[in-house]
């Protein structure tokens, strides 16, 4: 580990993309060849998905997705003009969507996507009456959650990781990513990473190279809570004991914390998640990713 650089963060300069009738062609400008496709092609909801654009010519491109408008990325832009980023949808989220393409420097649209998202199979948990009352005995703060859902935006420019991504722990998921959680009189929310089983002081490791950006101590509701940036819109968090500093950079597999238990939860694990571009997605789909073009580079 030694101490990172500080990274430049990316700005999306486009606030809609406007003016596109709803009949466009799913190619537009560009002679027609530009090409808009999504890696796999119907995501599960919550999981994430590769955008690759591949351009006539080299510029600066975002693309818009549920509302969200997103840096795209040059990928191998030595051989051909191709532009990557990974987004996902939420959770709940099921039926069409249209990625759009926008060429920042003409402001032009130049590429739109219908896609579909597939439903994830719900799952419905009941919390137990410890989980409920330790939740009241420490109610959640909000400036602790400004500065870890800050954190969990953070998109920096420079791509830091490759490859899947391996689990930072050897160990049994004792609640799987997008369960519903009902909590006590009609409150609920989906879980937003996995929690695996561990010993108290087990090693976790990181599961990918990155950053330390931000390190909570004694949160209300996440206890001690450690996020990783690994560049481009991708972050990474692990609760509930922190063995690095922020700006540290970490490299797969370093060890970055140890098995723990606290502010909500009721039993030693580790909870782990991966977020891209601020939206929780399932961590274990980031363990088996196929089409990234930077693999194995
Ligand atoms: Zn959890």
């Amino acid at each position: 580990m030694h101490r990172a650089v500080a990274s430049m963060t990316v700005f999306c300069t486009c606030a809609l993309h406007p003016g596109i009738p709803a009949q466009a062609a799913q190619h537009a400008g560009h002679g027609g060849s530009d090409l808009l496709m999504a890696v796999p092609s119907t995501p599960t909801g919550g999981d994430p998905f590769l955008v690759r654009f591949t351009a006539d010519t080299p510029s600066t491109f975002t693309v818009m997705f549920a509302g969200g408008c997103f840096p795209l990325f040059a990928r191998n832009i030595e051989t051909a003009p191709v532009y990557e980023t990974y987004l996902a949808s939420s959770v709940p989220a099921r039926g069409g969507f249209t990625l759009a393409v926008r060429d920042e420097r003409t402001g032009t649209t130049v590429a739109r996507l219908r896609m579909r998202i597939r439903p994830r199979v719900p799952v419905v948990k009941h919390m137990s009456a410890v989980y409920v009352k330790t939740r009241k005995r420490r109610p959640a703060n909000s400036e602790q959650n400004r500065m870890l859902t800050k954190a969990l935006r953070t998109r920096s420019s420079e791509r830091l990781w490759t490859g899947p991504f391996v689990l930072p722990l050897d160990s049994v998921i004792v609640s799987s990513f997008g369960v519903q959680r009902i909590v006590a009189g009609g409150l609920s929310y989906y879980h937003n990473g996995v929690d695996l089983r561990g010993g108290l002081g087990t090693p976790v490791r990181a599961p990918n190279d990155g950053v330390v950006v931000l390190v909570g101590r004694n949160f209300n509701a996440h206890g001690n809570c450690l996020v990783l940036d690994h560049g481009q819109g991708i972050t990474s968090c692990y609760l509930h004991q922190i063995h690095v500093r922020e700006g540290d950079r970490v490299s797969r597999e370093d060890t970055i914390a140890t098995v723990g238990n606290t502010g909500w939860s009721t039993g030693a694990h580790l909870h782990y998640g991966v977020y891209v571009q601020g939206k929780a997605t399932d961590p274990i789909a980031w363990s088996r990713l196929t089409g990234d073009t930077a693999d194995g580079e």
